[in-house]
């Protein structure tokens, strides 16, 4: 398995008000921030990172908050959907934590046998909890308000809407090594066994969707994981023979990316393990200090005037 794509990574989207995220994604939900840093390409703005204790790839969403950025649409080409794995007959209390937080959510639906709940951010990015059909080991990530029997575990899955099926399709099953395996309605699901957790994605079929527009609330690129740097650009050559480009191995700092837009127009990430985000800072320390890439080290101060209050 040591060659294969693992499942999600991370997902990345766009915020608006950097404190009201921070607060959404660490107390209402209970995420940890396992990273704080900025935007490599405009270190003006911070980019967080949340997930379970220690960063584990396929619990990472990470966020870019662009202070009074427009709201975006969710439409086609874009993943418009996130949702997170939570233990068995905890929905309910997740319904009761949200509402006390005036966060509105939608009724529990069921898709392929297992009960949802969906949720917008405060900036109306699409989030649903999931009770999965085969129990998840992972441990959740606790907070002195959210126990191990309702903490989140991690992603389940992620959902593209896509005006075409087959494209992109083909890019999950011939080349990331996934399987079409349920279909509901207009819903088709892939996964790979490569991995037990966060390896699940579905492709909802609407030829007539409008394009999404990427903005404030809406999904910027999801990320497959890989082991490391060596099967990462394995992938990168098996992507170019198929015919489409990608860019060069760029370095995250926490792990090494490579980007192509995949023919639905999503934009696909494969993104390494190594270095992982202790790499910087030990594990119980973990998104407690402002770290910059070294190119920007010597204007810390300027950033660290320019960057949003968080308290
Ligand atoms: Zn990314």
């Amino acid at each position: 398995m040591d060659n294969k794509i693992l499942g999600l990574h991370h997902i990345t989207a766009i915020a608006g008000n950097a404190k009201e995220n921070l607060n959404f994604y660490t107390q209402v939900l209970g995420l940890r921030l396992v990273k704080k840093t900025v935007n490599f390409d405009d270190p003006g703005t911070y980019h967080f990172y949340y997930g379970n204790e220690e960063g584990a790839p396929g619990t990472i969403l990470t966020f870019f908050p662009w202070q009074g950025i427009p709201k975006g649409r969710t439409g086609a080409g874009m993943a418009t959907e996130i949702a997170y794995s939570v233990p068995e007959g905890s929905l309910d209390l997740w319904r009761e934590r949200l509402s006390r937080y005036q966060v509105e959510t939608g009724d529990v639906v069921e898709r392929f046998g297992e009960q949802y709940l969906p949720f917008t951010d405060p900036d109306g990015l699409n989030l649903s909890l999931i009770e999965p059909k085969s129990p998840d080991s992972r441990k959740g990530y606790t907070t002195p308000a959210i126990a191990q029997n309702v903490a989140t575990k991690g992603f389940y899955n992620t959902t593209l809407t896509l005006n075409r099926l087959e494209p992109t399709a083909k890019i999950l099953t011939d080349i990331f090594g996934y399987q079409q395996t349920e279909q509901e309605g207009n819903r088709y699901r892939f996964v790979t066994n490569t991995v037990s957790e966060a390896n699940i994605i579905d492709i909802l079929l609407d030829e007539s969707a409008k394009p999404g527009y990427n903005a404030g609330g809406t999904n910027h690129h999801i990320a497959f994981r890989v082991k490391d740097d060596q099967v990462q650009m394995s992938f990168r050559e098996k992507i170019l023979n198929a015919g489409h480009q990608i860019t060069p191995k760029i370095d995250r700092d926490y792990f090494y990316s490579l980007y192509f837009r995949e023919p639905g127009g999503v934009l696909f990430e494969i993104a390494t393990d190594n270095p992982g985000f202790t790499v910087d800072e030990p594990l119980a320390e973990l998104g407690t200090a402002l770290k910059l890439p070294k190119q920007y080290e010597p204007s810390r101060s300027e950033i660290e005037k320019i960057l949003p209050v968080l308290k």
